[in-house]
């Protein structure tokens, strides 16, 4: 079908009392950005709806996009016809016609917002439904629970005609929640912690540590082909590389081997947090799930967590593995995150980390290395990039893969 604009509702923004025009400009510069390949059509941000007029543009391509932008309960193409009796029934029929099939129930639902036009809801639903259902006797009339809610807006301008509701992503605008760090690595959590706080509104830079020459140039563009995977929610990424080399060996060489991942770890936090300062963020994301790994036992996250204050939110926290691995697939992280290249934490990880790591001897243990002058020496190489749609990192040929495994 031709469709003529896209009426989208929003979710849980209208709710938001004073926030409300806060939530609407987000979610129409982040809508603006999803569609800026789309130069003809037009947006137009109402208190209660969004109303995009195609002028010809793609709905199939606005739809995908659409699908991606957080903030949106659902949406509806619609087709404006005249406001003639004529030219609203044909164009009903060729719409019904193309989305229902045999055995169907359906009905007609009718809002107007000109209230001078000849027919009122009532009428509209009589006169339209009656005729659809002569003309398409394999479909059945039924009030409660159709199929097919086939809706009519009377507006002052002409009529818009609409079959079908799109479930969209739901979530609050990103940006509306300020900005945060997420500490990406090249697995399976983190990019799912990723998405679930963008769906939160929050705008989130990736943070990435690596370990040249132990990891390979392939792991860190794992990891910014992950970040590539959460692009469309947001338009575009900022990636930030920190080495993480020197702080590996330093530990590895001065530091008890019971004790090697939980001071990684707390180095690896201070640095984000840091990074964080920097770039005013206002909390620290990561993909821990409680009892996952030692690194994340109760206690090792005491241990851990002692090194800032900083909100750190984990969003898979409470999740089953199966949970998240559910909705890696959905985001279609999944395939990638399992590819094999090792990350800077699995070269290092001690044959036995300590699941119960004690706080008062892994501050005693930190005292062998100099904290400070090796966060300083690994902040001075920080290397930050902006990933963009379309944007690609790996080569993910079938050939290269089997070459690795
Ligand atoms: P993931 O799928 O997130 O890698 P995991 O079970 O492998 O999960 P760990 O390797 O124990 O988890 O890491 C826990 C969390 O620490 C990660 O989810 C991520 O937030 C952070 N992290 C680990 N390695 C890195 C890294 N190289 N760079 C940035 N963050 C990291
Ligand atoms: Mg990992």
């Amino acid at each position: 079908m031709q469709y003529t604009e896209i009426m989208v509702r929003y979710g849980e923004l209208s709710t938001k009392g004073k926030n409300r025009n806060d939530f609407i400009g987000r979610l129409n510069g982040n809508v603006t950005k999803a569609l800026h390949e789309y130069t003809n059509l037009r947006i137009h941000p109402k208190r209660d709806r969004m109303h995009i007029v195609l002028n010809g543009d793609d709905a199939d391509g606005v739809i995908e996009r659409l699908r991606h932008v957080f903030g949106i309960q659902n949406f509806s193409p619609s087709i404006q016809v005249e406001r003639d009796m004529d030219a609203v029934k044909a164009t009903a029929l060729a719409m019904m016609q193309e989305i229902s099939q045999p055995g169907m129930s359906f009905k007609v639902n009718t809002r107007r917002s000109d209230h001078k036009f000849f027919l009122d809801t009532n009428e509209m639903n009589r006169e339209l439904g009656g005729y659809l259902s002569d003309e398409l006797p394999e479909l059945e009339v039924q009030m409660k629970k159709p199929d097919i809610t086939f809706r009519v807006e009377v507006r002052q301008d002409a009529i818009y005609l609409t079959s079908q509701v799109i479930q969209g992503a739901g979530g609050l605008p990103v940006g509306t929640a300020g900005k945060g760090m997420l500490m990406l690595s090249g697995g399976i959590d983190s990019p799912v912690a990723g998405y679930l706080a963008l769906k939160r509104g929050v705008d989130i830079e990736m943070v990435h540590f690596f370990s040249p020459p132990y990891t390979s140039d392939n792991a860190l563009n794992k990891a910014k082909e992950l970040s590539a995977k959460l692009v469309p929610y947001v338009g575009s990424i900022k990636f930030i590389e920190v080495p993480f080399t020197e702080i590996q060996e330093e530990i590895k060489h001065s530091v008890p081997e019971g004790y090697l991942m939980t001071i990684q770890r707390r180095m690896m936090l201070r640095l984000t947090d840091r990074v964080r300062e920097m770039r005013n963020g206002l909390a620290i994301f990561n993909g821990e799930s409680v009892g996952q790994v030692a690194s994340q036992t109760l206690e090792s996250m005491l241990a851990i967590n002692d090194v800032s204050t900083t909100p750190i939110i984990r969003p898979v926290a409470t999740m089953d593995k199966n949970e998240i691995i559910a909705v890696a697939k959905d985001i279609d992280t999944y395939e990638l995150s399992i590819m094999p290249f090792e990350d800077c934490c699995t070269i290092f990880a001690p044959p036995a980390p300590k699941t119960r790591p004690r706080l008062d001897k892994t501050r005693f243990y930190e005292k062998n290395i100099d904290v400070e002058a090796l966060l300083e020496r690994s902040l001075a190489g920080i290397k930050v990039t902006e990933i963009k749609a379309g944007d690609q990192f790996l080569n993910q040929d079938e050939e290269i893969i089997s070459e690795l495994l």
